[in-house]
């Protein structure tokens, strides 16, 4: 039978790790000797600045300043492996309209076209075409989304999703932890720490 994995989009597809030190800098919002990680510069900007800078960064991060984020390693290799394998791939991702604060860029479509720049959406074969991503408003619809879509799998970096009563029983949760982060396994079935072990755990689940 045909597998159906649904994949998140921010900080699962998309690494911002760097992003945000170096927007950041160039603002002039945090000091150069802070550690380059998306933690410290939050860190600092909740701690030194005030929690609404931290609000607004992401906001530049996630639209004005995409093209900075790059695909984790693997990614590319581990979507084309899927569907050559005939996996049904969708993107589903949480993601407000507009930055809470901040100039009004649409982060839908900024992510949709950096989808498309780097090749990881379109019309090829090894592609995942345009009608299987959804950007979804709240948490809720993006829950609804994956259920409605009946996904075997999900693979997000966020525990805060698997944890929902809402989330569907029939979904494998499968953690994005590249740092090996998470201590909680009973909120999910499986770890993904890198891309690379996509087969493992697609075909260990099943
Ligand atoms: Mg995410």
């Amino acid at each position: 039978m045909t597998k159906i994995v649904g994949i998140d989009f921010d900080n699962t597809i998309a690494n911002y790790s760097s992003s945000f030190y170096q927007i950041g800098r160039e603002l002039d919002w945090i000091p150069k000797n802070i550690e380059p990680t998306k933690n410290a510069v939050k860190h600092f900007l909740q701690d030194h600045v005030n929690p609404e800078k931290w609000t607004e960064l992401q906001g530049i991060v996630y639209g004005k300043h995409i093209a900075l984020a790059h695909p984790y390693d693997g990614v590319k290799q581990a979507i084309t492996l899927l569907l050559e394998k005939g996996v049904t791939l969708y993107i589903v991702s949480h993601k407000t309209l507009y930055p809470v604060i901040g100039e009004k860029v649409s982060l839908h479509d900024a992510a949709l076209n950096w989808l498309i720049n780097r090749e990881i959406v379109g019309e090829g074969s090894k592609q995942i075409a345009k009608d299987k991503v959804f950007f979804n408003l709240t948490q809720q619809e993006k829950v609804e989304r994956i259920s409605q879509l009946g996904c075997d799998y999900f693979i997000d970096d966020l525990p805060a999703i698997f944890q929902r009563s809402d989330f569907p029983s029939a979904t494998k949760k499968i953690l994005f932890d590249p740092l090996s982060q998470s201590k909680n396994e009973l909120f999910f079935d499986d770890r993904l720490t890198a891309w690379s072990e996509i087969e493992q755990v697609v075909n260990a689940s099943s």
